[in-house]
């Protein structure tokens, strides 16, 4: 059976004012990213990164899924078990459009997590407190469910197991700087990347080489939800 790989990141959930670190008028400048969304910081002040994560959860309540979120729904709907869709993204924007199958390569902003024994629990756009106790082992050792700078993300794994499995890539959204999709696109005959800007690929040595797009067959220099009419065409000519 034919499978789309996706990979969705910050510039998906953008266009629905959901803001990010690498934005000009985005969070870097109110917040130290080291100090909210590293393991260091997180031993350092848990209260402030809570806090950071609270306000993160409150803003997503009122966003509202676009065009892109609707349209990768819809894939899910009319490929059944075609599509395998991995997003880095941690707000619920895919979901609330319909999709029912998004792997979170970055872990999730609604749910909380049990540092002692891993549960973790949907608390939709709620604010953690302090004395929150997970429901199944009572400890107070509680955290956000995102993956921070300095820990392991394990559904990493699931990005090979779906290169394995499909045989189109989509990248859509990412600018690839913390996900390296250029040996992904390798690995494929045919590739679709959808960035309205043309980002520089650096290698591991630091050294510019080609345009990340150069790397894929198809290239849709547009936002993500300006490329649905398009991307859902380079679909249906390949999965037929
Ligand atoms: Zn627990």
């Amino acid at each position: 059976m034919k499978r789309v790989m996706i990979i969705s990141g910050a510039g998906l959930s953008a266009e629905s004012g959901i803001r990010t670190f690498r934005d000009h008028d985005g969070l870097w400048e109110e917040y130290d990213v080291m100090q909210v969304c590293s393991t260091q910081g997180w031993e350092d002040d848990r209260a402030l990164v809570t806090q950071f994560y609270n306000a993160r959860r409150k803003d997503l309540k009122d966003k509202i899924p676009n065009a892109a979120h609707q349209a990768f729904a819809l894939l899910e709907q009319r490929y059944p078990g075609q599509i395998i869709h991995l997003t880095q993204n941690v707000d619920d924007l895919l979901e609330r459009a319909g999709c029912k199958a998004v792997i979170h390569l970055h872990g999730t902003l609604r749910d909380l997590r049990c540092e002692e024994c891993g549960h973790t629990w949907d608390i939709a756009y709620e604010a953690q407190n302090e004395h929150d106790a997970c429901p199944v082992c009572e400890s107070d050792r509680v955290r956000h469910n995102v993956v921070m700078f300095g820990e392991s993300a394990p559904e990493y794994a699931k990005i090979y197991a779906a290169i394995a499995e499909s045989d189109f890539f989509i990248a859509v959204g990412t600018s690839g700087q913390v996900i390296d999709i250029v040996p992904i696109a390798a690995e494929f005959d045919h590739s679709l990347i959808i960035n309205p800007k043309r980002e520089e690929h650096v290698t591991a040595f630091g050294s510019f080489e080609k345009r990340i797009d150069e790397y894929f067959e198809h290239f849709i220099q547009k936002g993500a939800s300006a490329s649905v009419d398009e991307m859902l065409g380079l679909i249906a000519d390949h999965l037929g």
